[in-house]
């Protein structure tokens, strides 16, 4: 069957609480990876839409401000309700357009709802403080404020929780929220926009705007827009920080990973193996917190990657929409080409190809792509040095400790890694020692809980702040100090020195 042979359906944006056609006259393919056929044309925002959307969106940020924060509080409540009843549909959604199998997209949607869950606390979260009697008569308050309109740009390998991780917080604090999904599968935040329409949110405080590099260099360039969430590779993180700046805006630019799996030869090796089967394969080895290289350190490495070979054979790899599958296809064909070449070329520079993903057959044209394990991957292969981002496990056997962390430190990102050990001491001293922003000890994948925030180091992060969490609040806040007096004709007096405490 070719591209055109079902007519695909149109997705619009959202703009002032409505399903929004665009005009721009242009729009992009929406796959489904599963089949390899289109199955929507996404519209793609022109400069005028941007300008548009964000006018509707500063006239509607200057009332959301003033909502109580009890009725923010009770608005993220019922967001909550309406994401918790509506998981499989969002999940089938995810499924569909991204590839995901079920289970993992239910999973990135509870990931998602924590975000919500934080932002239910926000009279809380915003609390500010206060200090009587700074000086005589006089005392000292702080209070945060929201920024007005802020966007968030996210990637297309969690199209609701990477959403959700900036749009909870970013409500909830009084701003009004544009957002600029991945077009490769966009219709996540229209499912959410729905939602957070039933549940209060007034028409215009959330924006969805699909797009490109227009819509996205509009975004950066608005001067009504004051503060940009990005999450996607490194190289747009780096672009986006660099023009967001430029243009006086706040930027947090999450980027691109290579994460690292340190194994000590004390570790439990079943569970470190399954840890690292998890942690490549899930999600097609998709995700920024993905496993992509086991450092196997000394006698470890031969008992280790016999351990992961064996568990291989029984992953079932199929469309996501199977429930007997555990890994669907990959984003795109090409994708799912360049990393079958990271399989080739490691195997060219002398790789052993433990397992090989592409012999594995696959019915129609889904963008499917086996599992691979490669081991005695080297430095200066370009399987170690690049984010693969694909179902592709490589093992570098080091002789120590030591070697392993230089590896770790000498990565330029520095986004998630774990060591597996039963030393307390190794695990605490790597914790210290590892120049990476989000350490798991025996866990493979650690994600901090919504209540942390969460971010890498290196070229995995680009501003001062992580997202979501408590950076998330500050993030989408201003704070301003008041130092207040009352009138008290006794203390008045005029003096030119600098004022202070008496
Ligand atoms: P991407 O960088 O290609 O796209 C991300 C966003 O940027 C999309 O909305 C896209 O439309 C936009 N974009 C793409 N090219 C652009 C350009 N030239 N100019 C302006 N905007 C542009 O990333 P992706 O392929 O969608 O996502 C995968 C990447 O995201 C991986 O590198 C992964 O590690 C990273 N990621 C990082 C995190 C994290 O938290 N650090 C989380 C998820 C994904």
């Amino acid at each position: 069957m070719t591209d055109t042979a079902i007519k695909p359906a149109t997705i619009s944006h959202w703009i002032n609480g409505t399903s929004t056609p665009g005009t721009s006259g242009r729009s992009a393919k929406v796959y489904n990876p599963a089949t390899g056929q289109v199955q929507a044309l996404v519209d793609l925002a022109s400069v005028e839409e941007i300008n548009a959307a964000v006018e509707q969106a500063s006239t509607a940020a200057k009332a959301w401000r003033l909502v109580p924060l009890s009725k923010r509080a009770e608005i993220m409540f019922r967001f909550r309700a309406l994401l918790d009843a509506g998981r499989d549909d969002l999940a089938r959604i995810l499924t569909r357009e991204h590839g995901k199998v079920h289970g993992d997209a239910l999973g990135e949607i509870a990931r998602g709802i924590e975000n919500v869950d934080f932002a239910c606390g926000i009279p809380n979260l915003l609390k500010g403080g206060y200090s009587e009697g700074a000086s005589t008569g006089v005392d000292v308050y702080s209070i945060q404020q929201p920024l007005g309109v802020v966007a968030g740009i996210t990637p297309f390998n969690f199209p609701a929780m990477v959403p959700l991780w900036m749009i909870a917080n970013a409500l909830a604090c009084g701003n009004a929220f544009i957002l600029k999904p991945s077009e490769k599968d966009p219709s996540a935040s229209l499912f959410m926009a729905d939602l957070l329409k039933q549940a209060g949110v007034p028409d215009g405080v959330f924006t969805v705007i699909h797009g490109d590099k227009v819509a996205v260099d509009a975004i950066l360039e608005h001067p009504d827009i004051t503060a940009v969430s990005f999450v996607g590779s490194t190289p747009i993180a780096r672009y986006i920080y660099q023009k967001g700046t430029e243009h006086g805006k706040r930027v947090q630019a999450l980027g691109g990973a290579k994460n690292h799996m340190l194994v000590l030869p004390d570790a439990d090796v079943n569970m470190a193996a399954d840890a690292a089967v998890s942690a490549a394969y899930g999600s097609a080895g998709e995700r920024c917190m993905s496993i992509s290289v086991v450092l196997a350190v000394g006698e470890v490495a031969d008992e280790l990657v016999q351990a992961i070979a064996s568990r291989l054979p029984a992953l079932k790899v199929g469309p996501g929409s199977d429930p007997q599958n555990e890994m669907g296809p990959l984003i795109s064909r090409e994708h799912r080409d360049k990393v079958a070449g990271y399989i080739a070329s490691a195997e060219a520079d002398g790789a052993t190809v433990v397992v090989d993903g592409r012999k594995q057959s696959f019915e129609g044209d889904g963008f499917f792509l086996g599992v691979s394990l490669l081991d005695h991957v080297k430095e200066d292969m370009d399987a170690y040095r690049d984010e693969i981002f694909g179902p592709v496990l490589c093992v570098v056997r080091v002789p120590s400790y030591e070697e392993g962390l230089r590896l770790i430190n000498d990565n330029e990102y520095g986004n998630g890694t774990a060591i597996f050990t039963r030393d307390g001491g190794a695990a605490r001293q790597f914790q210290f020692e590892c120049q990476v922003g989000m350490v798991g000890v025996n866990v493979p994948i650690p994600v901090p809980v919504a209540y942390y925030s969460f971010g890498g180091w290196k070229a995995s992060l680009f501003g001062d702040t992580h997202m979501y969490g408590p950076d998330g609040i500050k993030f989408y806040t201003r704070s301003k100090v008041i130092t207040s007096r009352w009138p008290d004709p006794s203390s008045s007096k005029i003096d030119l020195g600098f004022p202070q405490n008496r």
